[in-house]
């Protein structure tokens, strides 16, 4: 078999030996480029120190190279088609290790701390686009010890984790992968370096994770439903947007919380910074 998992030769004899067909459902889109893994790989900065959590393998294009720079790869696939297919193509690499399962339910710190135990943690992926808000929010929010995430996105969702605010793509999104982690976009991908071909653009995005969250917040709830009200209401004042809300407070308690963050309660949740969703947050939870 070609050695290179990425070339279409090689996928197309798999997809012979093993019978195997592409699941749609479950975001299969493969990668056929290796300059784009490489970028992956080089951006990660991985070295023999680094543990990675690699999220659907696929048939190992993207682990092989994984598999080649780091202390060890441990990689989650829920299609269990993959599984004997990943446990002959990456036969060779004695620091793989598979799990069968949903990167949703899989039980992550304990992956970090049995079998990724002494290392520099790194996700690094292609994600299943159906999943990948979903996905980010779960590495992020369980607050793993998890030093930086890099990964293909949609290249939309990956403008919207970036955008700053006033900017029509800076949404609820952005401000959640902001307050845990620093964006930076690697590069944009076209769809013909997939196989299939994906019907949206991709990019490539890194997330730097913060030890602890850039701005002080006393109450993350209450800061997370602030933005989601925010937003969930774009076109309202962020004094109508938060009155109408399930913070359950009077708009003249809301109008006085404002002027003491000097936010214009006329102004849209839009154009508000972290800084002033955690300064409206720590007002309100101190109320
Ligand atoms: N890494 C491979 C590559 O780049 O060629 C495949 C990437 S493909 C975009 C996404 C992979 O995620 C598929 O292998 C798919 O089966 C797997 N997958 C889909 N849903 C998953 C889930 N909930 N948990 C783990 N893996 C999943």
């Amino acid at each position: 078999m070609d050695k290179r998992l990425h070339s279409p030769n090689a996928i197309k004899e798999i997809m012979e030996k093993y019978g195997f067909k592409f699941s749609k459902s479950l975001g299969q889109n493969f990668l056929i480029d290796g300059n784009i893994i490489e970028k992956i790989c080089d951006k990660s900065e991985i070295t023999k120190e680094d543990g990675i959590i690699e999220v659907g393998p696929g048939i190992g294009a993207l682990t092989q190279q994984l598999c080649e720079k780091a202390g060890k790869v441990v990689s989650v696939e829920l299609d269990k088609t993959l599984i004997p297919i990943l446990k002959d193509t990456l036969k060779d690499y004695d620091n793989f290790e598979l799990v069968h399962g949903d990167i949703l339910k899989v039980n992550i710190n304990e992956i970090i701390e049995d079998r990724l135990k002494g290392l520099n943690v790194k996700v690094v992926a292609n994600l299943p686009y159906y999943i990948t808000t979903p996905i980010i929010m779960r590495l992020l929010e369980e607050r793993l010890a998890i030093e930086k995430i890099v990964v293909m996105v949609q290249k939309e969702v990956a403008v919207r984790m970036k955008a700053s605010p006033g900017n029509k793509d800076y949404g609820a999104l952005s401000v959640a992968v902001q307050y845990y982690s620093k964006p930076e976009i690697i590069v944009n991908v076209p769809k013909n370096v997939f196989i299939p071909k994906p019907n949206v653009d991709s990019a490539v995005i890194m997330l730097d994770v913060y030890d602890k969250p850039q701005v002080n917040v006393k109450d993350e709830k209450t800061m997370f439903e602030i933005v989601r009200a925010a937003f969930g209401k774009r076109r309202k004042t962020i004094l109508n947007a938060l009155s109408s809300s399930s913070l359950r407070l009077e708009k003249d308690e809301i109008n006085e919380i404002l002027n003491k963050c000097n936010i214009d309660p006329k102004k849209r949740g839009e154009v508000l910074s972290i800084e002033d969703f955690a300064n409206i947050a720590n007002n309100i939870y101190s109320k």
